[in-house]
């Protein structure tokens, strides 16, 4: 099955970047089978449910199934275009698939999913992980040519390896009009996160939570979306912005003339033209939202830094994307009686025994839920530790010296009362 409501597929051509995660989840329940989703962001970066699926297996025809009936959908609301990004893991069947229905596509793969493969050919290590997850997020060529240079004096194959790779996963490579940074498919995953819970259960059952849960997430944002003036930014937008000033602080403008400027942060420097609203670091056309050098540059000219953001965070395309909600839906019982065909579940059913809920994870996989050795502080920029860490540290270490300084106290009165 292959199943949408109408405000989804309205919201997403309306105002969503054109950019759709793909996925597919087994279930665990009676019936074998597999639930294909599509899923999109939306202008606060939160998840945007598209259309999902349920097949017997993940295959090319279970894929081009899908991708087919995503086209058709498409052309039933007047959308002819056919050159949408997509991204995903590289799953059974979905490259075949995907371009033989959107022949234009442009594929982008998870980075999450390329460092496990680097893993598993033996390319690991802190410093690899370093340099890796620099190339990937990598906003311009000069940043990732230089670490991928460090990677070939690292290992040569793991640079071969990774030169090769057909799929785009840099963020520089990324077509700067979708407006989208986003090159792991851990948006996808967070909307699997909550169907896993309803994926032992039947069939129906899980379509009805997922309905559910579609209904209730989409009509808060539609009266969210309601109160939204045409220059408002949401709330992702809004933080991304004050965090990117906070760092501007320390850049230097120089003016250039005609709009031009050249930015000095720290010792280098980046050109910033206003009129294309481009940065010389990428990451101003990579995200749609100013980079620090161009606030700088916006500060400086006293002018509006909302005006200088992409559409794609604004009022009027939030208010697009949530511009219909799901209908609340009676109870099954008091629907009218249809003459249409009953749908068969996935074939192939279940041996005895209870299937297992956890997915078995490979050898060079990391176990739930252990943190990376290398995780930074977001309070004091430091390596190994957490922000709750830190407080807490900070905390003890006050109370600490507080105890120490009363104590000291206690000591001159006590010597005093002495001296009396
Ligand atoms: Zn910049």
């Amino acid at each position: 099955m292959f199943h949408i409501f109408a405000a989804q597929v309205k919201g997403f051509l309306g105002g969503c970047r054109p950019i759709i995660g793909i996925n597919g989840a087994h279930l665990s329940g009676y019936y074998k089978g597999v639930m294909l989703t599509a899923v999109a962001i939306d202008e606060n970066n939160e998840i945007f449910v598209l259309p999902y699926g349920i097949v017997d297996t993940e295959s090319i025809d279970s894929w081009t199934y899908f991708f087919r009936n995503l086209r058709c959908l498409f052309a039933q609301y007047e959308s002819q275009k056919d050159d949408w990004t997509f991204i995903s893991d590289r799953m059974r069947g979905v490259e075949s698939a995907l371009f033989e229905v959107f022949p234009r596509a442009t594929r982008r793969i998870c980075c999450q999913h390329l460092y496990s493969n680097c893993k598993a050919a033996g390319w690991s290590g802190a410093a690899f992980h370093k340099m890796f997850w620099i190339a990937a997020n990598a906003y311009n060529e000069y940043v990732f040519e230089k670490t991928m240079s460090k990677i070939k004096d690292f290992d040569a194959a793991a640079y071969d390896y990774l030169k090769n790779v057909e799929e785009q996963w840099s963020v520089h490579m990324f077509n700067r009009t979708v407006c989208c940074d986003h090159n792991t498919t851990n948006f996808v995953e967070s909307f699997n996160a909550i169907t896993k819970a309803n994926r032992d259960m039947p069939v129906l059952t899980l379509l009805e939570d997922v309905r559910n849960w579609c209904m209730k997430r989409m009509g808060s944002r539609f009266d969210k979306a309601v109160s939204m003036e045409p220059n408002d930014l949401t709330e992702h937008a809004k933080g991304v912005l004050a965090t990117r000033t906070d760092d501007s602080r320390f850049c230097h403008v120089t003016a250039a003339g005609d709009g031009e400027f050249e930015v000095r942060d720290d010792h280098v420097k980046f050109p910033v033209t206003l009129g294309n609203m481009t940065c010389g670091c990428g990451k101003w056309q990579g995200s749609g939202i100013p980079c620090k050098h161009g606030l700088r540059v916006i500060y400086n000219q006293r002018l509006d830094p909302r005006d200088f953001v992409s559409p794609f965070y604004k009022g009027p395309a939030y208010k697009l994307t949530y511009g219909d909600h799901i209908h609340p839906m009676a109870d099954p019982t008091h629907w009218p009686s249809l003459d249409v065909p009953e749908i068969a579940p996935p074939q192939g059913k279940r041996n005895a025994g209870r299937p297992p809920k956890q997915r078995r994870r490979a050898a060079h996989e990391a176990k739930k839920g252990k943190r990376h050795k290398n995780n930074k502080c977001s309070l004091c920029k430091e390596l190994g530790h957490n922000a709750v860490t830190c407080k807490a540290k900070k905390a003890s270490s006050k109370k600490t010296t507080h105890a120490a300084s009363s104590s000291q106290q206690g000591n001159t009165r006590g010597k005093r009362k002495a001296a009396t």
